[in-house]
């Protein structure tokens, strides 16, 4: 059985102690993952990953909580960085919950990695945080472009707006977390094609993991409880949700 982690930061230094240990449990096991970053060293530190690890992918950009210090030279350097090997531009999207850059700068920093990726052809991981009109907005006045929204833990209402814009859904541990009915409502109704399997690690993990360390080995229990929804075998998901992210990211494997 295979499994596509398509949001990890196994960069992170939660990994520090004992990343490459992670790094060939999860070869051993099956799972791939897309390494996300969310400024220059951290997409640059995605670039080495993948390049030492056929079962890593990077993908780099600035996250909205970045965009504060972001110039177009930051820009250009990003450019850069995604010419050399990466599958996905991201995290980068709009974060109006912790408002850590000014709301204006946060849409042009957005605005030019949308742009980026279709000058490249990339997917893109986009960050949506008490944001949800303003993103979807950005999304239909740059589109289209083959975007995922990481971490989705809306209703069935806004799934179908977000599938009705062509976007993937980026589903994680919050789908196991008993307050979240509504979503798992909403993806027992969401076309299986355009379902992402996440762990967004080292955070989120799934329930019977909270407050620990999330990794990409849990992924499976979000697959198990998304298997349940689904009313289908686990291997059939892994498979369904791993065809998924290669055709997203425009891989093989
Ligand atoms: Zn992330």
């Amino acid at each position: 059985m295979r499994l596509f982690d398509t949001h990890a930061h196994l960069d992170f230094p939660q990994f520090n102690g004992d990343r490459n240990l992670v790094l060939s449990a999860m070869k051993e096991h099956g799972i791939f993952a897309l390494n996300v970053g969310v400024d220059l060293p951290t997409s640059q530190a995605s670039l080495a990953l993948s390049a030492s690890h056929p079962h890593i992918y990077a993908a780099c950009g600035i996250h909205p909580h970045e965009a504060k210090s972001v110039t177009p030279d930051t820009l250009a350097a990003l450019e850069e960085l995604l010419q050399k090997g990466a599958v996905a531009v991201g995290e980068c999207g709009l974060d109006f919950y912790r408002d850590l850059s000014p709301r204006d700068q946060q849409v042009w920093v957005f605005r030019a990695q949308l742009r980026l990726a279709k000058k490249l052809d990339l997917p893109v991981i986009v960050h949506e945080r008490a944001a949800w009109p303003e993103c979807l907005q950005v999304l239909r006045e740059e589109g289209p472009v083959r975007a995922v929204l990481h971490a989705f833990s809306g209703d069935l209402a806004r799934a179908q707006e977000a599938l009705a814009l062509g976007l993937y859904l980026g589903i994680g541990g919050p789908l196991t977390y008993p307050k979240n009915e509504p979503l798992r409502e909403a993806l027992r109704k969401v076309p299986p094609q355009r379902v992402l399997l996440e762990t967004d690690c080292p955070y989120l993990p799934p329930q019977p993991f909270r407050g620990q360390r999330n990794d990409p080995l849990k992924l499976r229990h979000v697959a198990e409880t998304l298997a349940g929804l689904w009313r289908r075998p686990l291997p059939e998901v892994a498979e369904i949700t791993y065809a998924n992210a290669q055709r997203f990211l425009g891989v093989q494997g």
